[in-house]
């Protein structure tokens, strides 16, 4: 499709969000080149759980149609959550009530990515370019270095560049950790338990964390992700735990074992002069309400929006990112919050001194969910745009 607009985009990071991004833009006729760093679109961990807003922001991108066309089963569902206590004889805690029509969906990671490189012309992915700086331009642009000393210049850079961002520097300014925390938590994959099927009912995500503390520490200096742990290491952190996990555990063949981080505290902009973060690189939240990527879907609906706008052009573009300013960092940040309140309580550390009643658990988890599922995030973005340009392009 000929360009639509005056402005060129470049995505440093093409994991899903920066493939959502340059997937939407690209079929809108915004000319936007993905940089990323592997010599291929590869992901790496197992399923992810979407809920009803992810499913609504993949929609409204255009893309949910070429993700359930790979899906399996290729259709919308959400199955019912029940929490049940991890050691003795798992104890029922609570069922998570979801309405007849909930749409959801879990989906294998490179599945996802299967459904949508297809979609994007070769001429807009470049391999091998790790980005290592973003800079401004004298003429208002930006200029993206990459590690093998070439470089992109762009009006509007995207960071859609994950947990270890490079672009989280240009935009949140330097910081002696890059704004993240380890959070005391690390996850066996491949300890609380969680399990969902994906790929049909052929493959059992499971996550299985260990947490010592639930808080945050400054970021772990050795590697984040260890291949190929000992299953006795698994099998030792879980020695007192009841029947049904140790036999879901002896299923993970050839473990490895998760360090979790998240950015800590949260940025309170996702935008600096023309660079905007998305995903992970805006607001890496730990798992345990499985809404990151989510988070990240949103982001990139509201800035494709926002983009495709048929009044955004070159010269309104600062503006029209100051809506996307306004409306992702409170709502990421609350679901950051949430997630973070939902780990403490699935290990066990809040509220109560010395851990939790059941009914405590059940009041803390009831209707948890409900304000990162059910927001009108079409109608806060549109409530913006036609405010922006009914004053004339000016907030
Ligand atoms: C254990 C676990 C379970 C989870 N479960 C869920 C779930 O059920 N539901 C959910 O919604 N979320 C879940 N998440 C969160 C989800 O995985 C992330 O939010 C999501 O993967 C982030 O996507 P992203 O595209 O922002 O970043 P990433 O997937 O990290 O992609 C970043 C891309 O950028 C590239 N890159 C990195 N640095 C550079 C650079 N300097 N230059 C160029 N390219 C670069 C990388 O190679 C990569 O391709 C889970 C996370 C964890 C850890």
């Amino acid at each position: 499709m000929a360009a639509q607009k005056d402005f060129t985009v470049v995505i440093v990071g093409g994991g899903m969000c920066g493939l959502a991004c340059a997937t939407a833009l690209l079929r809108a006729g915004v000319e936007a080149h993905v940089f990323e760093s592997a010599p291929k679109f590869d992901e790496v961990g197992a399923g992810v759980g979407l809920g009803p807003n992810a499913v609504k922001a993949l929609q409204g991108l255009g893309v949910l149609d070429d993700v359930l066309s790979r899906a399996d089963p290729p259709k919308l569902s959400m199955r019912p959550y029940t929490f049940i206590t991890g050691k003795g004889n798992h104890e029922h805690i609570f069922d998570y009530a979801l309405s007849a029509n909930e749409i959801g969906l879990s989906i294998y990671r490179p599945v996802f990515l299967d459904a949508l490189v297809p979609k994007i012309d070769a001429k807009y992915t470049h391999f091998d370019k790790r980005a290592i700086q973003v800079a401004r331009t004298p003429s208002g642009r930006h200029v993206v270095t990459f590690h093998d000393n070439t470089s992109v210049e762009a009006d509007l850079v995207i960071g859609a560049d994950g947990i270890k961002s490079i672009t989280r520097e240009f935009v949140a300014g330097p910081h002696p950790h890059n704004h993240l925390a380890y959070v005391n938590t690390d996850t066996y994959r491949g300890m609380h338990v969680v399990t969902y099927p994906i790929r049909g009912n052929e493959l059992l995500n499971i996550g299985a964390a260990v947490s010592s503390s639930f808080t945050w520490s400054p970021p772990r200096k050795d590697t984040w992700v260890e291949r190929s742990v000992p299953a006795k290491e698994m099998f030792d952190a879980y020695g007192d735990w009841g029947h049904d996990i140790k036999t879901i555990l002896s299923h993970i063949k050839d473990p490895s074992r998760w360090c979790m981080h998240a950015v800590d505290p949260p940025l309170e902009h996702y935008v600096k002069d023309k660079v905007v973060l998305v995903g992970d690189a805006a607001h890496a939240m730990v798992p345990h309400l499985g809404a990151g990527v989510g988070q990240g879907f949103e982001d990139s609906y509201v800035l494709y929006r926002l983009l495709t706008h048929p009044e955004t052009n070159s010269t309104n573009l600062s503006g029209v990112l100051r809506i996307y300013d306004t409306i992702r960092p409170p709502r990421a940040s609350m679901v950051a919050r949430e997630s973070a309140r939902m780990g403490r309580l699935y290990h066990g550390f809040g509220p109560g001194e010395g851990g939790n009643t059941i009914k405590q658990t059940q009041e803390q988890v009831a209707g948890i969910w409900e304000p990162v599922w059910y927001h009108d995030l079409e109608k806060e973005v549109s409530q913006h745009l036609n405010r922006f340009f009914a004053h004339g392009g000016k907030l």
